[in-house]
Order: C-alpha cells, then sequence, then structure tokens
C-alpha cells in the first residue's frame, strides 16, 4: 500500500526512485540503454474546470490504467505529483523507446472519457543513453523535464526527446 499512489496505483515517487535507482545500477553494469521519461497531461487545468475535479481524478485514473496494462512488470511508472509522472524503461535503443512511446500515445489517443467531450492529450520528455557511473537520476529528471518544456512550447501532443550533459 505504501508504495503506490492511492489514485492512480502507479508507484510513488519515493518508491519509484528507489527501483529506478536500482535499474540504473543494473543497465550500468550491463551497458545496457536506459530511458527516463516525464509526462504530463496537456492543459489538465482546463479539464478540471470544465468538467470539475472528480472527472479530472478519472482522466488521471483512464492515464495510467492504460499505461500500465502496456507496460511490462518490469518498466516502471511513478507519479510525481500532480498530473506529472515519470517511465523508466530499458533495453531499448532511442529508436525501439520512440516506436513504444508512439504505442503509448496511441491507447491514449484511444481515451473516451464518459461526459468529456474533447479528447485529453499528453506529452512527453524523453532522455534515452547508456549509462555510466557518473549517471545520476537527478540529472536524468532535469534534463527529461527540459525535454517535456520542448514539448510543451512545440504543440504539446507530442513525444520529444533531448540530451544529456554529463562532465565526465
Ligand atoms: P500544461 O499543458 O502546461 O501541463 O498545463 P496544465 O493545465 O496541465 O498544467 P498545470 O500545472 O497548470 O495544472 C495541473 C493541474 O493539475 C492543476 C491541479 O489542480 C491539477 N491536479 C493536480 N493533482 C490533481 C489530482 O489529483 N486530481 C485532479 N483532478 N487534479 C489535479
Ligand atoms: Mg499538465
Amino acid at each position: 500500500m505504501a508504495y503506490y499512489d492511492e489514485l492512480t496505483q502507479t508507484l510513488n515517487q519515493r518508491t519509484f526512485i528507489s527501483r529506478a535507482e536500482q535499474i540504473i545500477a543494473q543497465c550500468i553494469k550491463n551497458q545496457e540503454h536506459l530511458s527516463f521519461i516525464l509526462f504530463d497531461i496537456d492543459h489538465f487545468k482546463n479539464f478540471n474546470d470544465t468538467y470539475g475535479h472528480d472527472t479530472g481524478d478519472r482522466i488521471l485514473q483512464d492515464l495510467t490504467q492504460r499505461i500500465r496494462q502496456f507496460l511490462g512488470s518490469t518498466n516502471l511508472i511513478g507519479r510525481y505529483g500532480g498530473d506529472e509522472f515519470a517511465l523508466l524503461l530499458y533495453g531499448m535503443d532511442k529508436n525501439e523507446t520512440e516506436k513504444y512511446l508512439e504505442q503509448i500515445m496511441g491507447l491514449v489517443a484511444e481515451a473516451d472519457i464518459p461526459g468529456v467531450s474533447e479528447k485529453y492529450t499528453i506529452s512527453m520528455g524523453v532522455i534515452n543513453l547508456i549509462p555510466n557511473k557518473h549517471t545520476e537520476l537527478d540529472s536524468l529528471y532535469a534534463f527529461s523535464d527540459k525535454a517535456l518544456y520542448q514539448a510543451k512550447h512545440n504543440q504539446r501532443n507530442c513525444i520529444c526527446f533531448g540530451e544529456i550533459m554529463v562532465e565526465q
């Protein structure tokens, strides 16, 4: 119970971080690709304002249920707060990550919330890399947040890849 966010049944931030640290360590050891993705609902505040907070909650549940069903048990999804979530995927290079995330975008596009006359969409900021001993979760977060900001700045409802700058 203490591991999950009650509303969305995704990992809470603390648990997501500790499991993510383990996966990162594993990827460093195996020299495997890793993707850290931050995503959030576009103009979510408008949905709350127009349809009410309960409907907003149902949108959060619909979104996370779709993604949880799609993810294998090894990939992680966690709620960072509000309408912001993180995904950690591994064993996929940039192209494979992009295809995988496009499938998620497709599932979200199929959503139809009772009583809501418009589609909700999400934006994603992605960092893909083979981590090394300098790789910190905090900087993966910071650089994917930058990419998410770019996605919001573009036209939203899109996936934006960012680069991670690390001092070696
Ligand atoms: P953007 O496209 O830039 O992401 O716009 P936005 O409206 O989604 O962004 P903003 O951060 O302004 O709004 C997020 C909203 O999410 C504000 C807050 O009231 C709402 N929110 C946060 N947590 C919950 C929740 O658990 N349930 C509901 N219904 N709303 C929530
Ligand atoms: Mg939002």
